[in-house]
């Protein structure tokens, strides 16, 4: 079959989020294709941050909040302007917010230390992991721990809330009966 349809349950809006340079397109691409290709830095060094519109976070069931464990600025902006950024425009009150600090590969360069993250995390009240995107050590995790607590909070699920969609790509069976034809239900 030619179709490029889907079939899933859900349909998540997850948001990465961080300063440039944090590694978060070297996640997601590690994570969606197992392999570590060092991007040359997508912005660099035009902005070091960049608030984002409310659209972006609208119907948002999950944001994982990035810093890089070798540059401090990358984490007190977090709490300086990201969080609040958060605060001001995710639509979802349940949204699941992660923190996630990366590189940790770069251990002899490392300048926040994992309590400062787990102390952060528990007043933001946030799940928190370190990861490398390059060794991709914890990296699946980042994204399953979000999504098993997202799948564990019924609000986020209801059908009709913002952004989840029960089963709309679901693939339409081949019907023989031509008068059933162009007919869906689902
Ligand atoms: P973004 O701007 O947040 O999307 O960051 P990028 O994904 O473009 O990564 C910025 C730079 O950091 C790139 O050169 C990546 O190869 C590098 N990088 C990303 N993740 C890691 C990591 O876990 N370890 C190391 N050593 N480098 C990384």
């Amino acid at each position: 079959s030619n179709s490029t349809m889907a079939e899933f349950d859900y349909l998540f809006k997850l948001l990465l989020i961080g300063d440039s340079g944090v590694g978060k397109s070297t996640l997601l691409l590690s994570f969606t294709s197992n392999t570590f290709e060092d991007l040359s830095p997508t912005i660099a060094g035009q902005e070091r941050f960049r608030t984002l519109t409310s659209s972006y976070y609208r119907g948002a069931q999950g944001i994982i909040m990035v810093y890089d464990v070798t540059r401090r600025e990358t984490f007190t902006n977090l709490s300086d302007i990201w969080a609040k950024e958060i605060d001001l425009y995710s639509t979802n009150q349940d949204c699941i917010k992660m923190l996630v600090g990366n590189k940790v590969d770069k251990e002899s360069e490392r300048v926040v230390s994992k309590k400062e993250g787990i102390d952060f995390a528990r007043e933001y009240g946030c799940l928190y992991l370190e990861c490398s995107a390059k060794t991709r050590v914890n990296v699946e995790q980042c994204f399953e721990e979000l999504v098993l607590k997202i799948l564990d909070t019924p609000s986020l699920l209801a059908e009709g809330s913002a952004g989840v969609k029960k089963n709309i790509f679901k693939e339409i069976p081949p019907q023989s009966d031509a008068s059933t034809s162009g007919c869906c239900s689902w």
